[in-house]
């Protein structure tokens, strides 16, 4: 809640775009930095309309508000397809927003891939003009957002030359390739950024798929351990490789699954398998992964009747709460002992189910 005696907290909602991203970052002095848009309009290809009826747009603002925020100071868009832009017209005539960051424009082959990339650029391209910087860092800047530090760690296909302080070890499960990526275009130059508030750190690395992601983890751990990582491209198929999830080794992994995009079977599956790793909490239940999906508890929507985030409040001894508003549970997370974060035991553990949150 505003007010002085609020605790100093970081707090992280993982918005329901039915299968787009939109992530929203409110540092303790409310300022406020936006990971993607959601899509445009009805949710349909790239079709914006008016924005009050706009669903992705209008779920950000209410996201907003909870926060105590009425305006965005910087937006991230991680790359550039109408299930991370498509919204930021409709959401620049709700709220006001300030810095843009991204790397540029598209790939040149990206229209092959996903028409509506064009006409979604295009768009941006105009909201984007009106913003008080754009900015386009590169991997191992540092973005200008007071309270937490956000470093890039990958921009239009490039990554981290060097690891980030504490990591850089050699990751012994790393296949001898990096599994292909879905779409070879946009998805690869994601502009991914790790968020550390004190010791608690957080991995979105948007849509990173194919060589770029593989390198942050393969041949060596360029991140360091994770609290929460949000599990690349929607959890597709193409990001289920267990090198990535052995190198971030996150306690907590969040899936910004649609019913049907993203949310791949072979993905959870791998993420049953994760050492260390407590908890896996998804924005929906996933059609294709059947019973591989976590226990309802987890889930904060099981259909598209209704559209919860994930509450995420984080302190700076690196603790912190995970809430799913749909049932009113939460699940909280110590600080983690920081020998814990060297790496342990590489091979797989068997499936078990988590511990019910609350
Ligand atoms: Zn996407």
């Amino acid at each position: 809640m505003p007010g002085t005696a609020a605790p100093a907290q970081v707090t992280i909602y993982f918005i329901d775009v039915e299968g787009g991203q939109s992530t929203l970052i409110v540092t303790p002095d409310r300022h406020s930095f936006l990971i993607d848009t959601g899509w445009a309009g009805d949710g349909s290809g790239f079709s914006p309309g008016d924005q009050r009826a706009a669903r992705d747009a209008n779920r950000i603002v209410a996201a907003a508000h909870d926060a105590g925020v009425t305006r965005i100071d910087t937006l991230l868009i991680t790359h550039f397809h109408p299930d991370h832009d498509g919204g930021v017209s409709e959401l620049a005539q709700l709220m006001p927003i300030g810095v843009f960051v991204d790397h540029g424009a598209p790939d040149p082959g990206a229209g092959s891939n996903v028409p509506e990339t064009a006409a979604a650029f295009a768009a941006y391209e105009k909201v984007r003009a009106t913003g008080t910087r754009h900015l386009m860092p590169r991997p191992g800047a540092r973005l200008p957002i007071a309270g937490i530090e956000t470093t890039v760690v990958s921009s239009a296909g490039a990554t981290l030359a060097q690891p980030l302080p504490g990591a850089g070890e050699i990751n012994s499960s790393c296949p001898a390739q990096a599994p292909p990526p879905r779409d070879p275009y946009e998805n690869p130059r994601s502009t991914g950024v790790l968020v550390a508030y004190g010791a608690f750190r957080f991995l979105d690395v948007g849509d990173l798929s194919g060589a770029p992601l593989y390198a942050l983890g393969c041949p060596r751990d360029l991140i360091g351990a994770v609290d929460v990582y949000l599990v690349a491209h929607h959890g597709g198929p193409d990001v289920a490789d267990p090198a990535t999830f052995a190198a971030f080794r996150p306690r907590v992994a969040v899936m910004n699954n649609g019913v049907s995009k993203g949310g791949a079977r072979v993905t959870y599956q791998a993420l049953h398998r994760v050492p260390g790793l407590q908890d896996v909490w998804q924005l929906h239940r996933s059609a294709a992964a059947g019973d591989a999906n976590f226990p309802d508890a987890y889930v904060a929507n099981l259909d598209e009747s209704r559209a919860y985030w994930i509450k995420l409040t984080a302190r700076r001894d690196g603790s912190f709460r995970i809430e799913n508003p749909r049932t009113g549970a939460w699940h909280d997370y110590g600080a983690r002992d920081l020998k814990a974060r060297s790496r342990g035991s590489l091979s797989p553990i068997p499936d078990r189910a988590p511990a019910n949150p609350g």
